[in-house]
């Protein structure tokens, strides 16, 4: 069934990758150019480069901040409670308790186990959220300010904001298969793998068809950068039987559209058939 069919009904795709630079990023924007009143989600918060192809406009920025301790050392009798409990050693006592925030996971457990109420939560701003248009497509971005641990609470914002909007959202996830991606994920219906053709390709591919199974997500591969030669990628999805629904020849034009900023599907008719192509094989799951 396509998704242009029942365009009532919401869908959410996350498109993921088991590294950066497989092109992720160019599946998700192209395809959230192709596919009419399409809302793209850039949950890689570390490298949010999808802005960069959209340029929107009109924007509206959101920032995002955890709670992490503060100690009132008038307060602290120095019984270090708090610092045996945190077993994410974010708190150290040296003659007075420290706050590592960085490693701070902000479970707010040290607020609540101090006996003197010596420690209150304050805001951290860790990042933002920016939301703006492109030619009909909303675009919203998570950003992690340099330095921030964990783009998660970012992440989990921009996850709201996909559950307010009523048309198919397209989710650009993080590279890997740790904390952000499982949060990123975890709304989709349905979940695009973009693998390339050499044997890490192929690794990482299997990483990241573990992480969307053990969410029993339903997914398909998307073969980048196809040469025409041996491609385990391809081999590893025929192996475990995963649909592949489409090989994206290696094309020079294509690397070049990308490296200028610019959107395949916007500058050329060619790709802008492909990425409708693609679009009418994903399978509406609600
Ligand atoms: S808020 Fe949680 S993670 Fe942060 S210092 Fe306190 S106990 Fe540790
Ligand atoms: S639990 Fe409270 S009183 Fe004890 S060391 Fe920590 S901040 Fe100080």
């Amino acid at each position: 069934m396509s998704i242009f069919k029942k365009k009532e009904n919401k869908t959410i795709i996350a498109v993921l990758s088991g590294k950066g630079g497989t092109g992720k990023t160019l599946v998700s924007v192209n395809l959230a150019c192709v596919i009419p009143g399409a809302v793209y989600a850039d949950c890689d918060v570390e490298e949010p480069n999808g802005h960069l192809f959209f340029k929107p406009i009109n924007l509206k920025t959101k920032e995002i901040g955890i709670l992490i301790p503060s100690i009132n050392e008038e307060k602290c009798t120095g019984c270090t409670k708090c610092v045996e409990f945190c077993k994410f050693n974010a708190l150290a006592y040296v003659g007075r308790v420290m706050v590592f925030e960085e490693i701070c996971h902000y479970c707010g457990g040290c607020t609540i186990v101090c006996p003197e109420k010596a420690i209150t939560e304050v805001n951290l701003n860790i990042g933002k959220v920016v939301i703006g248009d492109s030619e009909g497509t909303r675009i919203i971005s998570g950003f992690l300010n340099v330095g921030s641990v964990s783009g998660v609470p970012i992440i989990k914002d921009i996850q709201k904001q996909i559950k307010e909007e009523e048309h198919t959202v397209i989710v650009d996830c993080p590279p890997g298969s740790a904390c952000a991606v499982m949060e990123s994920v975890q709304s989709s219906d349905y979940c695009i793998l973009v693998a390339e053709p050499t044997i890490f390709g192929s690794h990482n591919l299997d990483m990241v068809y573990k992480l969307v199974t053990l969410f029993k997500k339903p997914c398909g591969v998307i073969l980048n950068k196809c040469d025409g030669n041996e491609n385990p990628s391809k081999e590893y999805c025929i192996r475990n039987n995963i649909e592949i629904i489409a090989e994206i020849p290696y094309d020079s034009e294509l690397s070049d559209i990308n490296g200028n900023g610019e959107i395949a599907a916007r500058v050329s008719q060619k790709y802008k058939d492909i990425f409708m192509n693609i679009a009418e094989k994903i399978p509406k799951v609600k």
